[in-house]
């Protein structure tokens, strides 16, 4: 979440006015020679497009289709209505019904148009759909007249908007590079120019109050303005992607110092996501290792959910008197300072494209185990996106909770409606498929099981690969090539690090093949049509302590899933009682643990819906 919405009800302190900051080092890599835009160093794996994937019914099409209907019923002049009214232009509002003159957060700061104009060309990209398209093209027009040089639509006159822009600056990519919109550079061009007048000129990673409302995110910059470039949008955002990548953050990851501590969480792992970009672009490994130990250190405080940032920050903190937050120590004493603990959406996004890089770069599955971990136990059982702008924003792991949906309370977010939550879940949905497969060379690897279809051109073949299967919810995953001929190609399989007893089996025998928990087992083989591949992931149960200080306050995790008491108190229960869960039919999301008092039913994330639920038990 970005701080700059505050401002509007805050005091009339303008803490932009502060900003004698001086001569702060711009420690920008040298990089010997102009890098090319398309060039990727490192060879990393390359992603499929939006379109090659199609997905079978199930939760994840089923939240993609759910926020695409909500964006797609937003009235455009109500989108629009903050950019024309600060631009002096006629700003017609269509009447208070629901998706109408956007309320709560839209009117303070509209960062999602740019999020929701992003999803909405992924979501064209994979579906083609040309309602889609048509919105797209409209949005990007209405927006463009709303763009003049000293930045209005970025928001009001004397704030930095690094945020902002960050934000549009990705919805107007994406706008280009799968919608094709001739107007959507041309917009970024004249925004640029605004945004640079408003900008510090260099990057600011504060995370005390003050520090953090003029720092406005401003260190997330870079990815986006390397795509940009890559896009084509000019060597200007090459310029300033380098000069707002977080040299000091990278420069004491890179050196394995663990600087996380009392850091905004979501903001710096999507900062991370800057590091990995700037490695691909830049090839310089300091950016790697930033990203790589920076992932390490946010694993090393993640609760079993991989879920991180209770109140939104990387512990221990301190007191923060803007944002009405307390102290918390650890992670353990979360449990009972706050209900906020994870920026499920937003949290889950950074995430994923973080993990994705770092999958891409180095080819290790763990990457792959991380990014299933936190879809399965958080934004894929976020709840649903609703027309009138509730969204959902924050796991909450203490007991006896429940989900809800943004209520502005807890000092965090002062406002509910279309938070920032309600514009990274609508692009977390249409990314599931770029994670879901990746390619190199000589094949094909298989990140995460879920039901869908790749079509994909290799070595002059036209194939298709089909999963199927029970997974998560049961052990199977089945897999099915069709090819227009027989193919010799590499197919790698993610063995998830838990799965100590997994096997592969092809064309109904033992595959031989090496699987090997915590890595890709790798099948060279020829392919031929009609070959069927069966995936056996023995889930195993274990007991994920919350931190090592508190070996018996833990959650009960089954498989990738975490598993949710539904309990309206912490249970006290015995470790051998957990670990013989039971699941209560076969394949069905619901399992049952026989405790000293009686029964106790358990559920994964995405199965919960009204139920309290309890996250970590006593463990006796
Ligand atoms: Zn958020």
């Amino acid at each position: 979440m970005n701080g700059q919405y505050f401002m509007a009800s805050m005091s009339r302190r303008n803490l932009l006015q502060s900003t004698g900051l001086g001569a702060a080092a711009l420690a920008c890599g040298r990089v010997a020679a102009a890098p090319v835009p398309t060039m990727e160093r490192g060879d990393p794996l390359s992603e499929f497009s939006y379109g090659q994937v199609e997905f079978a019914d199930g939760l994840h099409k089923a939240q993609l289709a759910q926020t695409h209907d909500i964006i797609m019923g937003l009235d455009e002049d109500s989108l629009l209505r903050p950019f024309r009214y600060r631009a002096g232009l006629a700003a017609p509002g269509c009447g208070g019904a629901p998706g109408c003159d956007l309320a709560g957060l839209y009117t303070l700061d509209q960062a999602v148009f740019g999020q929701w104009l992003s999803a909405l060309s992924r979501y064209y990209a994979i579906a083609a759909d040309q309602p889609t398209k048509e919105k797209v093209q409209r949005l990007v027009r209405g927006f463009a007249e709303t763009v003049e040089p000293s930045g209005k639509a970025l928001g009001p006159a004397g704030q930095s908007n690094a945020y902002q822009y960050d934000k549009f600056t990705c919805g107007l990519v994406d706008a280009a590079r799968y919608v094709g919109d001739p107007n959507a550079l041309p917009t970024l061009s004249r925004l640029t120019d605004g945004a640079r007048l408003r900008m510090p000129d260099h990057v600011i990673d504060a995370f005390n109050d003050d520090e953090y409302i003029k720092a406005n995110e401003n260190y997330t910059l870079p990815e986006n303005q390397f795509i940009a470039w890559q896009a084509g949008a000019g060597t200007r955002h090459f310029d300033i992607a380098r000069q707002f990548l977080n040299e000091r953050y990278f420069g004491a990851l890179a050196r394995g110092e663990n600087v996380l501590a009392g850091r905004h969480a979501y903001s710096h792992v999507n900062a991370l996501c800057s590091a990995a970009k700037a490695y691909l672009v830049l090839g310089d490994n300091r950016y790697l290792r930033a990203a790589e130990n920076g992932l390490r250190f946010v694993e090393d405080q993640s609760f079993a959910t991989g879920g991180f940032g209770p109140n939104e920050m990387f512990v221990p903190f301190e007191a923060q008197l803007l944002w009405d937050r307390p102290a918390i120590p650890s992670l353990a004493d979360s449990l009972k300072l706050t209900h906020h603990h994870f920026e499920t959406c937003c949290g889950s996004y950074a995430h994923s494209k973080l993990t994705r890089y770092l999958l891409r770069i180095t080819k290790n599955a763990s990457y792959g185990d991380s990014m299933e971990r936190v879809m399965y136990n958080s934004v894929l059982g976020a709840k649903k996106l609703q027309p009138d702008g509730r969204a959902f924003y924050y796991s909450d792991y203490a007991s006896d909770t429940e989900k809800r949906y943004n209520d502005g309370s807890g000092g965090v977010v002062a406002v509910s409606e279309w938070p920032c939550c309600s514009g990274t879940l609508t692009q977390m949905a249409a990314d599931y498929r770029i994670n879901t497969y990746f390619g190199d060379r000589d094949g094909l690897y298989v990140n995460l099981y879920i039901p869908s279809t790749l079509r994909f051109e290799f070595r002059g073949s036209r194939i298709a690969l089909t999963q199927s299967g029970t997974y998560p919810v049961g052990d199977d995953v089945h897999f099915s090539i069709t090819t227009d001929r027989p193919t010799f190609m590499n197919l790698r399989l993610r063995i998830p690090a838990w799965a100590q007893s997994a096997s592969i089996f092809v064309n109904g025998r033992p595959a031989r093949v090496r699987v090997i928990p915590g890595e890709f087992a790798a099948m060279a083989r020829e392919w031929s049509s009609g070959d069927v591949v069966e995936l056996h992931l023995a889930r195993e149960t274990v007991l994920n302590p919350i931190d090592a200080a508190h070996p018996n306050i833990a959650a009960l995790v089954h498989g990738p899933l975490v598993l949710f008491a539904l309990s309206s108190d912490m249970p006290v229960v015995t470790r051998e009682q957990l670990l013989r869960v039971r699941q209560v039919a076969e394949n069905k999301p619901s399992w049952v643990v026989q405790s000293d008092t009686g029964p106790i039913q358990f559920a994964p994330f995405f199965a919960i819906d009204r139920e309290h639920y309890t996250t970590y038990l006593k463990v006796s």
